[in-house]
């Protein structure tokens, strides 16, 4: 079954072709077999294509919206361009999966879109208000070019954390904000959590109640989860992706009062503070260079930048913080699970996190630490950690589009 992955921002549009079904999902022989990212929609956008084997295909094309880009995509893939073996058709993608960022108190799994499910997503869109139009897009403009009889799923970020109890959801602000406006963490980065939980059990050989970790997305947004029997039981983002861990751009937990007081101070409007602490803070606030953790690691080796460090410092502390606290919330963890940008790629980050840890008895191999870089997964912790650390690569990608086979064949999701 190929599926084609979709992921639509506002004007940008990724996505993926994978040829799953019930018995490779079990196999895990499922594969991917081309990709592509289509920015700038709505100008001149930048195409890039990528066919399994051969090199990256870069091009530029006016296209107007979502539609043309999709209609762009399949030209490619049907012209004989492409070359994908068992593609040559519209008829040859079976189904479409969308990552769709917002499911509220609603979707706690993925779920075939119709009619209802997109009212209800408009219903979110005010709980999401830059991501679900933009995923509303991709699914209004995949209807219109494969028509109604190919089916679309929609696979929530928030949906792996709908397991959260109640004292982990709720903000200490009166009940009946919850109640009237829904105002709760929701979580994000789900889908990618999911991932990193049902890979330790691949590499370990546990079974889904047997569970117990902290995984850490650290990417350009970043985001702690506390997996207790498999289930999500508590995570840093919230209301929106800005709490928790200090991200890239964003600045994470931070005390309320200091937006009122800024507003005042700054006479700026609440739309502009929020602008600068989604956009403007972290670790791009805090370095004042960038919020790029490679080249913060430049700016230290080759100039001992005292604010890049300083970054850095605080980055690595944040995530120590939330370790230690969903340790104590989790009763202990059997392994911390680092991933995404930063987590696969960047040793001394994991080191620095992990030094601090050492009174939880947690010891790093340095050789398998350094080792475990661009997509290599694995174990970086010594046989005598008390606490088992690894190195996991996500794949989100692969998550959609294995809901997507199961929505749509009617097995039950995991
Ligand atoms: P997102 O998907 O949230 O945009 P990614 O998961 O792609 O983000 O992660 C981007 C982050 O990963 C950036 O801060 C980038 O600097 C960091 N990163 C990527 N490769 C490395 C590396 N080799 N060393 C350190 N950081 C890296």
């Amino acid at each position: 079954m190929n599926i084609l992955v979709l992921n639509c921002g506002s004007s940008s549009l990724k996505f993926q072709i994978i040829d799953t079904d019930l018995e490779k999902i079990e196999k895990g022989t499922d594969r991917e077999l081309a990709k592509g990212l289509i920015e700038r929609i709505g100008s001149e956008a930048l195409i890039t294509y990528k066919v399994e084997g051969k090199p990256p295909l870069k091009l530029t094309s006016p296209l107007r919206d979502h539609k043309a880009a999709l209609n762009h995509i399949i030209k490619w893939l049907t012209s004989g361009e492409a070359q994908i073996p068992g593609i040559e058709t519209l008829e040859d993608i079976h189904a479409i999966g969308h990552r769709t960022v917002h499911g509220g108190e609603e979707f706690k799994r993925s779920v075939r879109i119709d009619n209802e499910v997109i009212a209800k997503m408009e219903d979110n869109i005010e709980l999401a208000p830059l991501h679900n139009p933009a995923n509303l897009k991709g699914i209004y403009a995949a209807r219109e070019v494969f028509g109604p009889s190919v089916p679309q799923v929609g696979v929530f970020d928030t949906a792996f954390h709908s397991t959260m109890p109640e004292t982990a959801y709720l903000y200490p602000i009166p009940y009946q904000y919850y109640r009237r406006y829904k105002i709760r963490k929701y979580g994000f980065h789900g889908t990618s959590h999911r991932y990193i939980g049902y890979r330790y059990r691949m590499l370990t050989g546990k079974s889904r109640e047997e569970t117990n970790i902290i995984t850490l997305h650290l990417g350009n947004g970043a985001s702690a989860c506390a997996i207790k029997n498999g289930k999500s039981i508590d995570t840093s983002m919230g209301f929106t992706p800005l709490e928790g861990l200090m991200m890239g751009t964003r600045c994470g937990d931070i005390d309320a009062t200091i937006i009122d007081f800024l507003a005042h101070k700054e006479g700026a409007s609440l739309d502009e503070i929020f602008n600068m602490l989604n956009k403007r803070s972290g670790l791009l606030g805090i370095s004042g260079l960038t919020n790029d953790m490679r080249d913060l690691e430049v700016e230290i080796d080759e100039h001992k930048d005292r604010r890049a460090q300083l970054a850095i410092d605080m980055f690595c502390g944040k995530i120590t913080k939330y370790i230690g606290a969903y340790m104590a919330a989790m009763n202990g963890a059997d392994a911390i699970c680092f991933s995404a940008g930063i987590g696969e790629n960047a040793p001394e980050i994991r080191a620095k996190v992990c030094e601090t840890l050492g009174f939880l008895g947690i010891q790093i191999d340095k050789k398998a630490n350094n080792k475990m870089i661009r997509g290599k997964e694995g174990l970086i912790s010594t046989p005598d950690s008390k606490i088992q650390v690894f190195v996991i690569p996500t794949n989100e990608e692969l998550v959609l589009a294995r809901d997507t086979c199961r929505v749509v064949q009617n097995v039950p999701m995991p």
